[in-house]
């Protein structure tokens, strides 16, 4: 009787022991982040993806692009940036409208990375930015950061303004907004924007909610 009341306790130790060590290795958060992600059950059809809500291990984008093979109205860092067919034919109406409007110098930095980039980027980071293998968004293809010929910051560019004001219409949103950070758990960003679709990001604007908020509001 005694032997088993100790192996009961035994019993419930081990899963407090096994919370202790995972607590113990969580990954530190990044420099600014102030709360981390919470997970959310996210029923909103539009892809969530921040630490808390990582992608799938086998998540593979759909019909990824070449910007360089493109005929495009923005420019490219590199020869190398790849979004999704969807993300960049939105991007394209969206900088031809700014080019229209004599908005120009739009510079694509970055867009899809592969898991395996993110991990190498992230167990390289001297700065504690850079998010782990399955939590970037970039591994989906459906977000670029962007900045503009310009003298100083991209956020004191003509350029970003005219891109923070108009990027909904489009589809966009600036997924790391200044003040969000409590909730994405990522410092304000203004040079990454994602595609979520035209209709969410009208709801986004509208609130001025954060993804996490859209998705946590949405599938209630
Ligand atoms: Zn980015």
């Amino acid at each position: 009787m005694r032997k088993n009341r100790r192996a009961v306790g035994l019993l419930l130790l081990v899963p407090l022991i096994a919370a202790g060590i995972c607590l113990s290795v969580k990954p530190m958060k990044t420099a600014a982040v102030s709360a981390a992600p919470v997970k959310i059950e996210n029923r909103t059809g539009v892809l969530l993806v921040n630490t808390a809500n990582p992608l799938p291990e086998d998540a593979e984008p759909e019909e990824l692009v070449n910007l360089y093979e493109q005929k495009r109205h923005f420019l490219l860092a590199r020869s190398d940036i790849f979004l999704t067919r969807e993300t960049f034919e939105a991007a394209n109406r969206m900088f031809k409208q700014a080019e229209d409007e004599d908005m120009n110098g739009f510079i694509l930095t970055s867009g899809y990375r592969t898991r395996e980039k993110q991990a190498e980027l992230y167990a390289g980071q001297q700065d504690g930015t850079a998010q782990p293998p399955g939590c970037s968004e970039h591994e989906t293809g459906l977000a670029f950061d962007v900045t503009a010929r310009s003298d100083g910051d991209f956020e004191s560019t003509p350029q970003f303004r005219w891109l923070y004001q108009h990027c909904w219409e489009y589809g966009f949103i600036l997924r790391y907004p200044r003040g969000g950070e409590r909730i994405t758990g990522i410092a304000y960003e203004p040079w990454h924007y994602r595609y979520v679709g035209e209709e969410a990001a009208k709801i986004i604007r509208d609130h001025g909610w954060t993804l996490e908020e859209y998705c946590m509001e949405m599938s209630e």
